[in-house]
């Protein structure tokens, strides 16, 4: 390992590796922990990336809005597609403008990868501390001290420990004085409630759902998983959620009024896969019956399906996590080169500062946007 650096990067995951391939020609260090490059990118979109999105807003995201629409006008989602476009990668469109990997996320960490050359990423090299030494930083690691002119904290943040998270970014930051806002696991399943726990034999069944979380609408996909309440629709409403209450409208094609004098029985007209349908009949204590034979209770009864409000116990936590919500606190960067306003030649990008994307590629694009930006800081 090099001794002395004018550059060391701290993690080969996104933000890292579009660093180095928009760097050529510096004398840089790329230090990852572990044994392969991209590891989050290789798991990410089911295995096949989902890179960006055809529509990519400030609002599509947590955190300080100007910051974040100065960051991506400079490198939005039209100039990601044309760089990969150059380099031969051409991501396919799926439902709600979603860009994927064709057939794997590989294809992107292999773009990456071809562009940087693979002397300046060390891997299996995990970063302990970084210090200030005169006008030096010196990044202390498993494998002994690199000193450097600059440094550039890309390590990501909490959720998916077993490939590598680790806190060390908000160990940096705050250890030079920045602030970290409060940190919690983002885009992740629901655990639920004793009153809740008949979800858990409805396991694997997904249904389409609109959910009201502290005046957030999403409308989307709800799985009901084992441990409690999964799909892309709870993901996105993890981002809203703290504690406290959240609102689950499981019939939104239904009208409950235009139902009411239907013959069929009640089990087969709500819209819901019929062993869903029946789990929630016999949870509200109604006989599955003609809906023309329910009564006014009956029906009332029905109607909180409409409105089902209820308080998660809790999420299933950094482990099942795509993102980690909060982070380094953006007022202390500077939007134009991403360099910490505190400590001059240190560099915050990705998803260790507290912006957080929904689900749909908004997180690989702040990614991308923020090591755009920053290598333009740093040529
Ligand atoms: C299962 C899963 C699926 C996802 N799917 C999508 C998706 O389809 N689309 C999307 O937009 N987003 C997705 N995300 C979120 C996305 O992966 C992240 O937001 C993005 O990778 C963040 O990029 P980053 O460069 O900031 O951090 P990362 O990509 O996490 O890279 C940080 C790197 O730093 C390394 N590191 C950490 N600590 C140390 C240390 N102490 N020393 C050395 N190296 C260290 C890590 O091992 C890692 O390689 C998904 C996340 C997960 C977990």
């Amino acid at each position: 390992m090099k001794k002395e650096v004018d550059i060391v990067v701290i993690g080969a995951g996104a933000s890292g590796l579009m660093l180095g391939a928009l760097l050529k020609n510096k004398n840089l260090v790329i230090l990852d922990n572990n044994a392969k490059i991209g590891s989050k990118i290789l798991v990410s979109g089911g295995g096949k990336c989902n890179i960006t999105n055809g529509s990519v807003k400030p609002e599509n995201f947590l955190g300080q809005q100007r910051f974040i629409r100065n960051v991506l006008k400079r490198f939005d989602q039209h100039s990601l597609l044309s760089w990969l476009a150059e380099r031969k990668l051409h991501p396919i469109v799926r439902k709600n403008h979603q860009y994927f990997c064709e057939n794997s996320a590989k294809e992107l960490v292999d773009v990456l990868r071809r562009e940087i050359s693979s002397n300046i990423i060390e891997t299996n090299t995990t970063v302990k501390s970084v210090l200030h030494e005169g006008k030096f930083f010196v990044v202390n690691t498993n494998k002994g001290v690199i000193k450097a002119k600059k440094v550039v904290v890309a390590s990501g943040g909490l959720s998916f420990p077993k490939i590598g998270a680790t806190g060390i970014g908000y160990d940096i930051a705050k250890s030079f004085g920045h602030e970290v806002s409060s940190l919690s696991a983002g885009l992740v399943g629901f655990t639920v409630q004793p009153e809740q726990f008949f979800f858990k034999a409805l396991s694997g069944i997904a249904i389409e759902v609109k959910i009201t979380i502290n005046k957030k609408v999403i409308k989307g996909s709800l799985l009901f998983a084992h441990k409690g309440i999964s799909g892309p629709a709870i993901l996105d409403a993890s981002l809203y959620w703290n504690k406290g209450k959240i609102e689950i409208d499981f019939m939104p094609t239904i009208d409950i009024k235009s139902i009411k004098s239907s013959k069929k029985n009640i089990s087969r007209i709500l819209g819901l896969p019929s062993r869903v349908a029946k789990a929630f009949l016999a949870q509200l204590h109604i006989e599955d019956r003609a809906c023309n034979l329910l009564n006014s209770k009956d029906w009332g009864r029905i109607e909180t399906l409409k409105s089902y409000s209820f308080a998660p116990a809790g999420t299933f936590g950094y482990s099942k996590a795509e993102v980690t919500k909060g982070g380094v606190i953006l007022e202390e960067i500077d939007a134009s080169s991403m360099m910490s306003k505190k400590v001059e030649n240190l560099y915050f990008l990705g998803e260790v500062l507290d912006v957080t994307g929904e689900l749909g590629g908004y997180n690989f694009q702040w990614a991308f946007s923020s090591a755009y930006v920053c290598a333009k800081g740093l040529e």
